[in-house]
């Protein structure tokens, strides 16, 4: 088995460690409620995509034509 040979001083610990901050999630305005939602996804507050709605939320789709 490979073995270190030195131990890793902080100053490397610490450079190592740079990439592993998180970002902020992105985020966009749904275009039918304003609600943030994330970008190419459906809203989860009104179920709206591209214009048009493709998820029920809270009501049933019963009727509805889909295009
Ligand atoms: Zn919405």
């Amino acid at each position: 088995m490979a073995v270190p040979k030195r131990k890793t001083s902080p100053s490397r610990r610490g450079m190592r460690r740079s990439h592993h901050g998180l970002a902020a999630e992105s985020h966009a305005e749904c275009s039918n409620c304003g609600e943030l939602k994330r970008p190419h996804h459906v809203c989860g507050h009104c179920g709206h995509y591209d214009g048009r709605e493709v998820a029920a939320v809270g009501k049933a789709l019963k009727g509805v034509v889909r295009v």
